[in-house]
């Protein structure tokens, strides 16, 4: 059976099968002569063999979707199956994580913003103008924080519709 690996359907580069131990460890070819550490497969699409942008593809060297088989021909189906789907919606997934602890990071600090200029309003000899500068300055950087998260929840809306579409 010598099935090619199919193009990146994301992309349109390269796919390469490399031959590793059980363990996901890369081997030469004669390696199987004497494979005493078992033998697997996996697929390689990193920065080298990918075009620009490619939403699947890794850091050089680093396996797709992590995942070990025990044939070529497994490997090999399991890429030109479109498994890389589901390599895609794990990539989307961790990236809406970061996003979202992003946006808990930004609700933090304009609420430590807010206690600030409370703080300043609050005060009772009345306010110099370099309080009032301070205020506006960190009212400025509130409503900044406020458009860049409404921009990052629509971001985040975005992928999951593109979740979606990979299901
Ligand atoms: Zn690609």
């Amino acid at each position: 059976m010598t099935e090619k690996l199919r193009p990146c359907p994301f992309c349109g580069g390269e796919a390469k099968i490399q031959l590793t131990d059980s363990e996901g460890n890369g081997k030469s070819e004669s390696y199987l002569e004497n494979p005493y550490s078992g033998v697997g497969y996996v697929i390689v699409h990193d920065l080298s063999n990918s075009g620009d942008y490619c939403p699947i593809a890794t850091d050089y060297d680093v396996v797709q979707g992590g995942n070990i088989y025990a044939s070529k021909e497994a490997a090999i189906n399991a890429w030109n199956r479109r498994d890389c789907n589901d390599i895609a919606e794990s990539r989307i997934e961790s990236t809406i994580d970061i996003i979202n602890e992003e946006i808990e990071v930004e609700k933090k600090q304009i609420k430590n913003y807010r206690n600030v200029i409370r703080t300043h309003l609050d005060r009772s000899d009345g306010l110099s103008e370099w309080h009032n500068d301070q205020i506006s300055y960190m009212n400025d950087i509130v409503n900044r924080k406020a458009l860049t998260i409404t921009l990052k929840e629509q971001i985040l809306n975005d992928l999951k519709w593109i979740m979606e579409g990979l299901r």
